[in-house]
C-alpha cells in the first residue's frame, strides 16, 4: 500500500475515535512532522486545508444532509471520500482544466467511479458515464451490476467543499430513505 493510502486509513481510523476532538492537535502535530507522506511536499497552505479537509466528520447524505455519524458510514464511503481528498491534496489525481485547489476553496465534485478525478461545479459532464453501460449501473460498494428489475440508488456525500457520488444496489444502502 501507498504512503497515501495508509495515511487515509490512519485518519480514518482516528475519525472513528469518540475523542477525536481532544486529539486532533495532537495528530496535525503527528501528520506534519511525520514526513511519511507525499502530502508534506505541498506547500504549507494546501498541507493545512487539507488537514482541515480530512479532519471534517460531517459527511452528509444527498441535499438534505441527513445526519449520520462518521462511524454508521461504510468502509467504502469514508474510504472513497477521504482516499479522494487525498490524492487530490497531494496532486496525485487530475482535476477539469479549472484544476481546483485543495489550497483554494470552492465547490469540487468527484465521484466513487472515477476516484482520481476532481471538477468544478462548470464540468459535472467529465464524470458522466455512458447512460446504458454497465458501469452506469454499477454498485461502488460491491461491484453488482445492478439490472433494470432493481434500483441503483444514487447519492451525494459532501465533505467539506467536496461533493462525492455513488451509486448503491439494495443490500449496499447504508441510510434509511
Ligand atoms: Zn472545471
Ligand atoms: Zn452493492
Amino acid at each position: 500500500m501507498s504512503n497515501l493510502g495508509k495515511a487515509v486509513l490512519a485518519w480514518d481510523e482516528f475519525l472513528q475515535r469518540d475523542d477525536y476532538r481532544e486529539r486532533l492537535d495532537q495528530l496535525r502535530q503527528w501528520f506534519r512532522a511525520s514526513g511519511r507522506t507525499s502530502l508534506m511536499d505541498q506547500g504549507d497552505a494546501a498541507t493545512e486545508q487539507l488537514v482541515e479537509a480530512l479532519s471534517e466528520t460531517a459527511l452528509q447524505v444527498g441535499s438534505e444532509g441527513m445526519p449520520l455519524g462518521y462511524k454508521s458510514y461504510p468502509d467504502w464511503v469514508r474510504l472513497g471520500v477521504l482516499g479522494t481528498i487525498a490524492r487530490w491534496g497531494a496532486g496525485e489525481g487530475t482535476t477539469c482544466r479549472h484544476a481546483p485547489s485543495i489550497a483554494r476553496p470552492r465547490p469540487v465534485v468527484s465521484a466513487a467511479w472515477k476516484p482520481d478525478l476532481v471538477v468544478c461545479t462548470a464540468c459535472l459532464h467529465l464524470l458522466e458515464l455512458p447512460h446504458s453501460s454497465a458501469a452506469n449501473h454499477t454498485c461502488d460498494g460491491c461491484g453488482y451490476v445492478v439490472p433494470n428489475t432493481e434500483i441503483l440508488y444514487s447519492f451525494t456525500i459532501s465533505h467539506g467543499w467536496l461533493m462525492w457520488q455513488a451509486g448503491a444496489c439494495a443490500d449496499c444502502r447504508f441510510w434509511t430513505p
